[in-house]
């Protein structure tokens, strides 16, 4: 039985008021060909994504998810998706994941160019196995993402705070650690605040208190860490968001990288600078990350 699974999405205005949208999706071969040479998505990387993760056939978080595919629908000026039309989508590719952890990929792309309208499928495939960078953690060097921490508020269209499908640049940063002997990154900004990593959020730990970086500074506002929070409140600990210079993060008492398919990874090392690494307090965020969360 294949474990890879798509679904091409003939995308509806988000005012349409049907409520069946079934037949605005078809199955399509995941490895076959399906999308045409003119894709912006392909030829450009414009357009913009989510990855949720599904575990034993639960599909994580889909509102958070969906709330931020329309933000960065957005932000990159492309038609609002219609929330149930995905949301059908995503219910009816999540059917067909058994036990286990898959990834469910959201695209919605300019389309092809020259034509009207955009291009939208989802795709349903086995997460990579993250256990060990749970448990033993991952150790990151800080990048300079070259920004000021104000560049995202005088020049929106660099698209910081969008999830766009232009992550060059996020693979580079991670090819750039990997020969600086790290497994990660973190970007800081060129005025020396912490900001996120290529494909994460960050969290880190002083005593009772959790922090992460504001979104306002042009990062992703992560699915992951919202939900991390609100578990940690109610657990008693004091979370916020803050502006962290760089130096504060290589003194952090506990840090982790935070996402929807790695899940918690904490940090064992900022710039050869080990990092506490809690195991217990590592254990259960990955337990609650891995219970059934809407
Ligand atoms: N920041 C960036 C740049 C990301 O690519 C991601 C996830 O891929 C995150 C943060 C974390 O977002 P989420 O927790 O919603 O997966």
């Amino acid at each position: 039985m294949t474990r890879r699974h798509a679904l091409l999405i003939d995308p509806v205005a988000s005012d349409d008021d049907r409520t069946d949208v079934a037949d605005t999706f078809s199955a399509v071969d995941p490895s076959g060909p399906v999308l045409s040479l003119g894709e912006l998505s392909a030829q450009r990387g414009d357009g913009v994504f989510e990855s949720i993760g599904v575990i034993d056939g639960h599909p994580q978080e889909v509102t958070a998810h969906l709330e931020r595919l329309e933000q960065s629908a957005r932000l990159c000026d492309l038609p609002a998706p219609h929330l149930g039309q995905w949301r059908a989508a995503v219910a009816e590719i999540a059917a067909l994941c058994p036990t286990g952890e898959y990834v469910i990929k959201l695209i919605l792309s300019r389309g092809a160019d020259h034509g009207p309208a955009p291009t939208a499928w989802v795709t349903a495939s086995p997460a990579p196995d993250f256990s060990r960078v749970r448990r033993e953690g991952v150790r990151v060097v800080t990048l300079d993402r070259g920004v000021d921490s104000g560049a995202s508020a005088r020049a929106p269209w660099l698209l910081l705070g969008a999830k766009t499908l232009s992550y060059a640049v996020n693979m580079a940063a991670i090819r750039e650690a990997n020969r600086r002997g790290a497994d990660d990154a973190v970007f800081v900004s060129s005025d020396g605040i912490v900001l996120e990593a290529p494909t994460a959020s960050v969290i880190l730990r002083f005593g009772d208190r959790v922090v992460t970086p504001e979104p306002a500074a042009g990062i992703l506002h992560g699915t992951t860490q919202l939900s991390l929070f609100a578990h940690l409140a109610s657990r008693g600990f004091e979370v916020g968001y803050e502006r962290i210079p760089v130096e504060r993060l290589r003194r952090a008492e506990g840090g982790w990288l935070v996402s929807s398919v790695r899940l918690a990874a904490p940090i064992s090392a900022v710039d050869d600078r080990d990092i506490p690494l809690d195991a217990a307090l590592t254990t259960s965020l990955n337990e609650y990350l891995l219970s059934p969360r809407d």
